[in-house]
């Protein structure tokens, strides 16, 4: 494993409980509106995962878990020797992920090693290599898609919105491509650190129009939030 960030605790990363997020160095896309450049570009420092281990013996009985998070985790092979180390220590685990690894998603949840997935959905399937800047196998995303709504563990579907990238007829290709999901988030893009940092000039929809394009995902989801 190579970690490049650990946040001691959070409220709002994991629904419903108190965890520490922990950043995973290295991910297969190169989405230009992504938050964590230094782990996409594997510039970030690097800590030590006894380190890490030594952090976390600490705070048995004070969290509740942990969210292991990237860059991309599934692009390290030994992630789930790394998750099981802290299953050991009796913490839930969330993983975010982009989707693309959906044998080791069901790998994990087959082993219990996973409580709760996250999963990005970029685009409609067929502007994903547009949007993550990286050819990109659409089958494995939609096996993803499918496998987390067969329902076999807690999951959320979530997207970053920016307005130039996705149209409100986007949200409908996207509805029909998961629909009938549990949980959906439309998260608010924040022109802050970026990858590409060309997209700082890019925006998000208003709060009214946030409300509009919730409402056509609720066409095809269950719940759909705004974050
Ligand atoms: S936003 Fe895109 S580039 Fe950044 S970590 Fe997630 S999948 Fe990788």
């Amino acid at each position: 494993m190579k970690l490049g960030g650990l946040q001691q605790c959070s409220l709002i990363d994991y629904p419903g409980h108190i965890c520490a997020v922990v950043f995973t160095i290295g991910c297969n896309f190169h989405c230009p509106y992504c938050h964590n450049p230094e782990l996409v570009n594997e510039t970030a420092e690097e800590i030590d995962v006894e380190e890490f281990f030594s952090f976390l013996k600490k705070r048995v009985g004070l969290l509740d878990g942990v969210t292991v998070t990237g860059g991309e985790p599934t692009v390290h092979t030994d992630l789930l020797q790394f998750i099981g180390r802290i299953k050991e220590l009796g913490f839930k685990v969330k993983l975010d992920s982009n989707g693309t690894n959906p044998d080791m998603l069901k790998e994990a949840v087959a082993a219990n090693l996973i409580d709760y997935i996250a999963m990005d959905i970029k685009s409609p399937l067929a502007r994903y290599s547009e949007t993550v800047a990286r050819p990109t196998d659409v089958a494995s995303i939609k096996a993803s898609i499918d496998w987390l709504r067969s329902g076999t563990v807690p999951y959320e579907f979530r997207t970053t919105v920016i307005k130039s990238f996705l149209s409100t007829d986007d949200f409908h290709i996207i509805g029909q491509e998961i629909a009938g999901a549990k949980n959906y988030y439309l998260q608010k893009f924040i022109p802050t650190k970026l990858l590409n940092p060309s997209f700082l000039k890019k925006t998000t929809y208003s709060d009214d129009e946030f409300v509009t394009i919730a409402e056509i995902m609720k066409q095809y989801v269950e719940t759909c939030q705004i974050r």
